[in-house]
């Protein structure tokens, strides 16, 4: 989403002749947009700030901006050294005129903004669309309700509008975004109805969607999924905990068994479905008990990969009222547990791609040579020999370093 919203801050200043520079030294004015939802990317956002001081007592002239979650939920950073401005995300219609004026201070935000009218300049062949902004759920470690606001969903022609703009622009292979991209609602036209009408393009080859909520996913989605060959076959699909006392403690709406029985029925009807997954760990009371679930969850379900994390305290949230914190030294023992067992499921089911050929989207070069590709069900390959950027490839997956399968192109699609 913070990138998307990059995208968006920068198509408001290209279009006010603004230029884009490579370093903050040559930069007139630089921004760093941030992220409140774990404490560590806090840190490491500060630590990009401190990084300016140098700069800034160099030249004093050069103006520091903060953007995103934190300029929300982080005031006081306004009295930071290096610090003139604080624009939260509601705010970035505001930005060129107070970077015009040299305005310090916080930045008003807009209602119900949802820059719906901004058509954003692709630069690659791969490009985000958000669907909607903010979250009406409160789960109780969360903050983005808090720094994102409530949800708005955005009206359908506007989507489709931003969806050909891109297409138009030379885009294969777009994201749809939400935080809770399920509750998507407009006049009658639900998330499988929207995803359906965006499918309708056919210049997009694969069209993929985040995040979901699995209380919220409707049984036609993967219907639409079926139907749509450009619709890729890959669902994010946050677990967080295995244990139903913790996820309610957590107020995410749903037990383990209608998590089981949901993917049951995902991968019924898309049998090849890439499925991956949030796990949270070390949420305030979860007990070894708690935990074994969550690790016989994952045994069990077997996702293609998990993006893991230890719990951190947000400000504001309802869990932050608990008073059954976790010791960082058990936390982290139990992530680095969860990690190595997902990393072997990660690494045993990129083995079982060995000799398979897939179809592949080269989206990128990759960064140690060859390019970037991803099949049918998302799945990132590198693709050695002379591939263009934008065409897909029949691909023989020949070998895996880790977990990246790495293929030749046996030839053009
Ligand atoms: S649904 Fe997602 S974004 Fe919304 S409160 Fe829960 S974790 Fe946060």
């Amino acid at each position: 989403m913070n990138k998307y919203d990059s995208d968006i801050i920068k198509t408001l200043l290209l279009d006010e002749d603004f230029e884009d520079v490579s370093t903050p030294e040559e930069a007139n004015f630089v921004l760093i947009n941030t992220c409140s939802v774990r404490e560590h990317a806090e840190k490491r956002a500060i630590g990009r700030l401190n990084s300016l001081k140098g700069l800034k007592n160099k030249k004093p002239e050069v103006i520091i901006g903060v953007l995103g979650c934190m300029a929300k939920e982080l005031p006081d950073l306004i009295n930071h050294p290096v610090v003139d401005f604080l624009a939260p995300p509601d705010s970035y219609r505001n930005l060129v005129k107070w970077i015009k004026a040299k305005k310090n201070g916080l930045i008003p935000e807009y209602k119900n903004e949802q820059y719906s009218n901004i058509f954003i300049s692709p630069n690659n062949i791969s490009s985000y669309l958000s669907i909607t902004r903010g979250c009406n759920y409160f789960c109780s470690y969360c903050i983005v309700p808090y720094s994102r606001g409530y949800l708005r969903s955005r009206p359908p022609n506007e989507i489709i509008k931003e969806a050909e703009n891109l297409v138009k622009n030379g885009v294969r292979e777009i994201t749809l975004l939400g935080q809770n991209i399920n509750a998507y609602y407009y006049k009658g036209v639900d998330f499988p109805g929207i995803l359906k009408k965006v499918a309708g393009i056919k210049e997009i080859e694969r069209l993929n969607f985040l995040t979901s909520h699995p209380k919220d996913i409707p049984l036609s989605l993967f219907d639409v999924m079926a139907e749509h060959k450009n619709v890729t076959n890959y669902l994010h699909l946050p677990l967080q905990s295995a244990s139903n006392r913790i996820l309610m403690r957590m107020r995410r709406g749903y037990t383990i068994q209608d998590y089981m029985s949901l993917v049951n029925k995902g991968r019924k009807i898309l049998p090849d479905l890439t499925l991956t997954t949030d796990i949270l760990i070390g949420f305030p009371g979860e007990k070894d008990e708690d935990f074994k679930e969550t690790i016989m969850a994952v045994k069990k379900i077997r996702f293609d990969q998990s993006y893991m994390f230890a719990y951190s305290e947000r400000k504001s949230t309802l869990s932050a009222l608990f008073n059954d914190n976790l010791e960082e030294r058990i936390k982290n023992n139990r992530l680095r547990y969860l990690i190595e067992v997902q990393n072997e499921i990660t690494e045993e089911k990129a083995h079982a791609l060995k000799g398979k050929e897939l179809e592949v989207l080269v989206v990128d070069k990759a960064k140690k040579g060859g390019k970037i590709g991803k099949s049918k069900n998302g799945k990132i390959i590198i693709v050695n020999g002379v591939a263009k950027i934008g065409s897909s490839y029949i691909v023989k997956i020949n070998r895996i370093n880790g977990w990246v399968p790495i293929g030749e192109i046996k030839k053009e699609v």
